[in-house]
């Protein structure tokens, strides 16, 4: 066992011990955060999310409003090219945007995908959770559907992202989306082109999850989705229980990176699942990180050492505040607000970072 490796299965293994939740919460009380304070978590894109979503919660605002505004307030900013306004397009040039949002009271949840023209797709979702009898819609029926409720159509490809679309396209090559008989996609490769060539091409998503002083939980994560993907693919982030997933009773957790990782592991629900059977948020996220990697079989996937070569972080806040997230490769950040400051900390991590390595 590596060193790392060693380090994430002591992790793990010490929450795990803690069989039943009182003990964890207690342990938990004495080592973080005091239960009945507010929490914030969310991706290292995340400081207007966190501060913004703190100060809806200090002023009494239900959960799930206090975090669609944060990630809102991201959603809207050009120069964040992964999430709402000035996303990276799919590969015919056009914005599609995945949104969900979860609130913990009610057990209610709302999700958007592949909703083109509007940007706020957080905000969308919440009305669907709150004006609906379903959980989520998708495509023109979404798009439909906002402007029902009152959005205004626009375009959201930015002249920054249609140029570095365009660049994108004139350098088409076989590491593209298809895949064809015997033709796989080479991620290392396409990462390596891209970088040589100074193409942005991403993953990229804002997730933020929020405890409010009663204990309520919401979660609500929001993206562009993988740039240049396949029209119509949807990723992680709308699927409730694989890019967001809350139980009031316990917590909420979110995840970016490699969607179609995250959608087959249930990301999310598992590791909301771990935490109710005791484990602590970060070695929760740490289980579910090892549980991907075993599963990930596909030598496209595998660097040369056999690890997965893509980007997944996770995030997990539990009702008594007790926080923390996981990276499959080490270097990456997350945000959090406690009540006192919003400050970006260091993830756990799965591996060490290879060169070849994506990010999440
Ligand atoms: N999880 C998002 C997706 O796969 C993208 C990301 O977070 O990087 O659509």
């Amino acid at each position: 066992m590596s060193k790392l490796d060693r380090r994430s299965f002591l992790a793990a293994s010490a929450a795990s011990s803690s069989l039943f939740w009182p003990l964890a919460c207690s342990r938990a009380s004495q080592q973080k955060l005091t239960a009945g304070r507010p929490v914030v978590i969310s991706s290292g894109n995340g400081i207007p999310a966190v501060t913004r979503a703190m100060e809806g919660l200090n002023r009494g605002e239900d959960p799930a409003d206090a975090v669609v505004e944060g990630v809102t307030l991201v959603e809207d900013d050009p120069n964040d090219m992964s999430v709402g306004y000035g996303g990276l397009p799919n590969e015919g040039g056009v914005v599609q945007l995945d949104a969900s949002v979860m609130h913990g009271p009610t057990h209610k949840a709302g999700a958007v995908a592949a909703i083109e023209n509007i940007r706020n797709p957080a905000r969308v979702a919440l009305k669907v959770l709150r004006h609906t009898d379903h959980v989520m819609i998708v495509g023109d029926g979404a798009r439909r559907f906002a402007k029902a409720m009152g959005f205004k159509e626009e375009n959201l490809l930015t002249d920054k992202a249609r140029e570095v679309w365009l660049k994108w396209k004139r350098n088409l090559n076989p590491n593209d989306d298809w895949l064809d008989e015997d033709q796989s996609v080479d991620h290392d490769a396409r990462q390596a082109m891209a970088e040589s060539l100074g193409i942005a091409y991403s993953h990229g998503t804002i997730h933020c999850g929020a405890v409010d002083a009663n204990g309520d939980v919401a979660a609500c994560t929001t993206t562009s989705g993988l740039s240049y993907k396949i029209p119509g693919r949807v990723g992680d982030s709308p699927i409730i229980g694989a890019g967001m997933f809350v139980d009031n009773e316990v917590g909420a957790a979110g995840a970016t990176g490699r969607g179609e990782s995250v959608i087959q592991s249930c990301g999310a629900f598992q590791i909301v699942q771990h935490m109710a059977a005791g484990d602590e948020p970060t070695a929760a996220c740490l289980k579910v990180l090892r549980w991907i990697a075993d599963h990930t079989k596909r030598r496209m996937l595998l660097n040369q050492k056999g690890e997965p070569n893509f980007g997944v972080t996770l995030y997990a806040v539990r009702r008594d505040g007790l926080y923390g997230s996981a990276s499959m490769h080490s270097g990456a950040h997350f945000t959090v607000h406690d009540g006192t400051e919003a400050r970006s900390e260091d993830c756990a991590f799965l591996y060490e970072r290879e060169p070849q390595d994506v990010e999440s």
